[in-house]
């Protein structure tokens, strides 16, 4: 291998613009980047109607693990940005509980909380180790929570039924219940809603969230080819063709287009590696957007909808992150985010009306407020949850060192396809990385291999 490889990225999202952002820095200059879309930002990316509403594709919270990737948002951002308290809340019986759930049950009905507390303390004389998030969730947090919240809640988010998922990627995506703490917010009345890391988080002036992945557009603009989707890959020739005929030729690979689809583009490729990439899930998600003219009237960040008579997961109040996601003051932008899949199929069609009825029915919007839409906007992106299914790790192992073996690295949200290391900061600093490993031989520290023995190692 030449100390001076020829890398080709596919993707310039997160992931790829962190590593084209680490190749300038380093003066390098042998690379090219090739994007389908004619923006930057992959799923990370904002959009502005011609209503001067912007939106983000579900609402993206901005907290990082990484000291590089915080000097970089403070390059990019500046003194451009809010910075918000978490004030996340769920909505079940009729009434806002606030997150997590499961440390503030004394909201709930009594009969309710009997259960969940019941469902606790019956989980502690367990001992059967888990095969699966069902499982996990049984043994941690007991049949209560279960049944009234992680059960259907998760569901709604992941279109996945949880007996299909693993739990090696909670970490801190979930909170799991300390007893203690559970029984101190009933008996003294105390809310417990500081857990996890984004209880306080930054957000952009300006522009939404994709308004800094733009910024680093001009770091790798020389580097850059939009609007040119990738169409095959070879890996013997060691070649990229792309849409409109044109060949790349590598000597490493970057890939973060999805890697079901990456493994589908190339020829030569063993059929234990193929069908193992052909067992990695996915699920979608519509975001609907509602521009309303009037005041939020509340300062809520987001809710939580873990009940099936509304068909989101998610609402996010995108109004309160930025005076300026509305085009005129006094003006509200409701986010929300509904999941669908092969296990759970949502009508596109009909999408934005029944979120707008869903708003409604759970008190976000009044019946009079439907005069007061000024925007609706409506996307569905083919793919925006990695599932971390209990086959996963097993398809990755088999997969991800076939594929380097070819030098190709497929890293980032879909590349790595790891949602526990699948947020904007751990996708950009997979791009850095990447650039660290191979110009300088520097170990990959947020991508970690999968496979047996290895899994849920290396999360932070
Ligand atoms: C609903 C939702 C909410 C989220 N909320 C948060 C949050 O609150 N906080 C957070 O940190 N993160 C959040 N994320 C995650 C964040 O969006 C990802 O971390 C980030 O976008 C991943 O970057 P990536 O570059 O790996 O992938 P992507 O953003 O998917 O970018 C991949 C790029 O590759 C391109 N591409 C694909 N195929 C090809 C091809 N064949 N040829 C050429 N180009 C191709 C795509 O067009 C795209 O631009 C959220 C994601 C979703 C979907």
């Amino acid at each position: 291998m030449s100390t001076q490889p020829r890398i080709v990225i596919i993707g310039a999202g997160p992931t790829g613009l962190g590593a084209g952002y680490r190749l300038a820095e380093l003066g390098y200059d042998d690379w090219v980047m090739l994007e389908a879309n004619d923006y930057v930002g992959g799923l990370a990316t904002s959009f502005t109607d011609d209503a001067g509403f912007t939106y983000d594709i579900g609402g993206h919270v901005m907290f990082s693990h990484y000291p590089y990737y915080d000097a970089l948002v403070d390059k990019l951002m500046g003194d451009d940005y809010t910075t918000l308290n978490r004030e996340a809340w769920v909505w079940m019986q009729d009434r806002f509980i606030p997150y997590p759930f499961q440390n503030n049950l004394k909201d709930l009905e009594p009969e309710t909380v009997l259960e969940c507390l019941m469902g606790l303390i019956e989980a502690q004389r367990r001992e059967a180790a888990p095969a699966n998030f069902r499982e996990w969730i049984d043994a941690v947090m007991g049949r209560g929570i279960a049944e009234h919240f992680m059960v259907p809640y998760n569901f709604k988010v992941w279109a996945t039924p949880a007996e299909r998922m693993n739990y090696v990627w909670i970490g801190e995506r979930v909170s799991v219940v300390d007893i203690e703490g559970v029984l101190r917010s009933i008996l003294f009345d105390a809310p417990e809603t500081t857990w996890g890391p984004n209880n306080t988080f930054r957000y952009p002036l300006r522009g939404g969230t994709g308004s800094l992945y733009e910024g680093m557009r001009e770091f790798v603009e020389p580097n850059l080819e939009l609007r040119c989707p990738v169409r095959s890959v070879d890996p013997v020739a060691k070649q990229v063709t792309s849409d409109d005929g044109r060949v790349w030729p590598y000597d490493i690979l970057l890939s973060t287009m999805p890697l079901d689809r990456l493994v589908g583009a190339m020829e030569s490729v063993p059929d234990r590696v193929r069908s193992a990439a052909g067992t990695l899930e996915s699920s979608s998600t519509h975001v609907v957007g509602v521009g309303i003219d009037r005041p939020a009237g509340s300062d809520k960040n987001w809710i939580y909808f873990p009940e099936p008579d509304v068909p989101f997961y998610r609402v996010t109040y995108l109004s309160n992150y930025s005076p300026h996601m509305t085009p005129a003051p006094d003006q509200t932008l409701l986010l929300t985010e509904t999941s669908f899949s092969e296990h759970k199929p949502e009508d596109g069609d009909t999408i934005v009306d029944r979120v707008v009825d869903g708003l409604i029915t759970t008190g976000l919007m009044t019946a009079e407020d439907r005069g007061r839409i000024v925007s609706t906007w409506h996307c569905a992106p083919p793919q925006t949850y990695p599932v971390p299914t209990v086959g996963r790790d097993a398809a990755l192992g088999t997969v991800q060192p076939w594929l380097r073996a070819h030098d190709i690295w497929s890293r980032g949200r879909f590349g790595a396809w790891l949602y526990e290391i699948g947020n904007m900061d751990h996708s950009a600093m997979q791009g850095v990385e990447f650039v660290d490993a191979v110009l300088q031989g520097a170990p990959e520290t947020v991508w970690i291999p999968r496979g047996e023995g290895e899994a849920g190692a290396g999360i932070r």
